[in-house]
């Protein structure tokens, strides 16, 4: 199955990411701050059977994905015999055909990946770790505290205990044009899969309350992609590495702190790109066309 197929998403309410508890975190992301924080053990299992049991579940079968706002690996956020009795539980359920989780690189241990595979009883599972970017200056700007050589000893670790290594890819980090954006996000993707990374997220830039970002985007300094630079970089990703699967994500599309063209397109643009996810298939994108698309072509050759 591909990464676009069915899935039931399930957030744990930990203590968030350690990153951002320890050291203010990455200059974009406000997840760790919204997180609810500092349940015990025991809640957070209890808070994964009551959604396991509740949720409307899709037709059988489909994947889970586990949030956490930081690191489902973290010791800290999910206690090891917590992790354990949800990833049991689910290699119990025959409804699942796959598990994902995320993770900062430091927890993404060979012996922790170990357990996983063997609790999980060979049902596949990914773990996305956050890479943003290949560029090692700019990921330092971003305050994301992961070397290159850091995220490739965890996609290793991921590939030696038989998982499925997806990195997350920032589309247009503050300090990049929209040409630089869409050159450092293809790049990125393309890093990824010479590592060894099977998926990759495209995560266009979305405005977070409370971040470095938002006082950039408020006081003018910075602007989301276009959504045609998100098209832009699937299609040319798809171009030199058919076999990496792409996720264009489309949450804040359209709205004025997410990605977005004209009010005329946004919608359809991003359609587009759902369509794509479970299709890998780049035709999606041929018939699109709009008048914004000469601003947005305009803005890709202007500094
Ligand atoms: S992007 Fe990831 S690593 Fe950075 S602060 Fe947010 S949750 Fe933590
Ligand atoms: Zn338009």
């Amino acid at each position: 199955m591909t990464e676009g197929g069915k899935s039931l998403v399930i957030v744990l309410p930990t203590v968030g990411c350690r990153h951002y508890r320890e050291s203010g975190g990455c200059v974009f992301c406000s997840y760790a701050r919204e997180a609810r924080g500092g349940v015990t053990g025991r809640e957070l299992l209890e808070v994964f059977d009551r959604v396991m049991e509740t949720v409307k579940r899709p037709d059988p079968p489909f994947a889970v994905k586990i949030f956490t706002s930081g690191s489902f690996l973290d010791p800290e956020e999910v206690p090891p015999d917590v992790r354990r009795g949800i990833l049991a539980r689910l290699a119990d359920d025959p409804d699942v055909s796959e598990v994902c989780f995320e993770s900062r690189p430091e927890f993404v241990r060979p012996e922790i990946l170990e357990e996983v595979a063997e609790v999980l009883g060979g049902k596949p599972f990914e773990v996305g770790i956050g890479l943003e970017t290949a560029d090692d200056g700019l990921r330092e700007l971003l305050r994301k505290d992961v070397t290159r050589e850091e995220f490739e000893e965890a996609v290793e670790n991921v590939k030696e205990a038989g998982g499925i290594a997806k990195a997350y890819v920032l589309l247009k980090p503050p300090f990049l044009s929209e040409a630089e954006a869409v050159l450092d996000c293809v790049e990125s993707c393309l890093y990824a899969w010479d590592v060894g990374c099977e998926r990759v997220s495209v995560c266009p830039m979305t405005v977070h309350a409370g971040t470095p970002v938002e006082r950039w985007w408020r006081a003018g300094l910075y602007r989301p992609p276009w959504l045609w630079s998100v098209v832009e970089v699937v299609v040319r990703v798809k171009e030199e590495a058919p076999d990496l699967v792409v996720n264009p994500d489309t949450a804040g599309a359209g709205t004025p702190r997410g990605p977005s063209n004209c009010r005329r397109c946004s919608g359809r643009v991003a359609s587009a790109l759902e369509a794509f996810r479970p299709s890998q298939d780049v035709s999606v994108f041929e018939d699109l066309d709009c008048r914004c698309r000469g601003s947005w072509r305009e803005d890709l050759t202007s500094r």
